[in-house]
């Protein structure tokens, strides 16, 4: 069995030690939610230096090169498109994980606003080389993310500085009131032929397969499974997303936590 690196536990023993014999609610909650950042080292370590997933990049965009030819071998009368997701299929914000583990918190909308407006995010292996060749294809690039739209100008930034193709305000599509991303390729399939779509959430290619409350999302999965081995292509993300959101839930840290616990006792017996 692995065992956590202890220097991240200290926090939490020293939260034990400095209270009284029963802890508070407060406490709890620190506690659970130290918990929950613990959890997440592994994930983000694997993500961020793992030479396998950086290789699972690499084979998802040589993969999409594949896809992306044989679908333009195809005639249409609409212009080719190219739908890519932008954080953890273009960008690597794993050293934000990273950050947040050194100061032993999770996520939050302003730590992680706070970073991307400094737009210094990394390209991951494959992409740039891939959306290059697309637009050498005459196919237009479209960013359909859920950054807000008060990141876009940063978001836009840190694309054009690593040289992506088509960062601009047309192409990067942010947030509009929901992270659902359906009306947002909607407009784009209205001017174009949609010939593939990238990214880490299998909702990045359809909202439908949001929902994890039946067989974890597998059986949605598998009734879509020649639409999507046809035209998406999907990358690693083992850090967080809906997988992740189906287990936790919403609530405290405590609820999350325990949640978490009682779905690995689900899953051992
Ligand atoms: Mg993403």
């Amino acid at each position: 069995m692995r065992i956590p690196d202890i220097s991240l536990l200290v926090p939490v023993l020293g939260l034990w030690s400095c209270t009284a014999q029963r802890p508070t609610a407060e406490d709890a909650e620190a506690l659970a939610a130290r918990e929950l950042v613990t959890q997440n080292v592994n994930a983000t370590l694997y993500q961020n230096a793992s030479a396998e997933v950086a290789w699972l990049y690499e084979q998802g965009y040589a993969y999409a090169r594949l896809k992306l030819d044989a679908q333009l071998a195809v005639p249409d009368s609409l212009p080719p498109a190219v739908i890519v997701d932008v954080d953890e299929t273009v960008l690597d914000n794993s050293p934000y994980e990273l950050e947040n583990i050194l100061a032993g918190r999770g996520y939050s909308p302003e730590t992680w606003k706070a970073w991307t407006a400094r737009a210094e995010a990394q390209a991951l292996p494959g992409a740039l080389d891939f959306l290059t060749y697309a637009a050498s294809r005459h196919c237009s690039v479209f960013y359909i993310t859920n950054r807000d739209a008060d990141e876009k100008g940063a978001t836009i930034a840190n694309l054009a500085r690593l040289g992506f193709p088509m960062a601009d305000s047309a192409h990067v599509r942010t947030m509009e009131g929901t992270s659902d991303k359906t009306a947002r390729r909607d407009s784009v399939r209205r001017t174009h032929r949609v010939v593939l779509l990238v990214g880490d959430q299998l909702t990045d290619y359809d909202q439908v397969l949001k929902d994890r409350s039946s067989g974890l999302g597998l059986p949605e999965l598998r009734k879509r499974s020649a639409d999507l081995s046809e035209h998406f292509i999907l990358l690693p993300n083992s850090t967080y997303g809906y997988w992740r959101d189906g287990i936790t839930g919403k609530g405290s840290a405590v609820e999350k936590r325990d949640r978490v616990r009682s779905f690995i006792q689900q899953r051992v017996h």
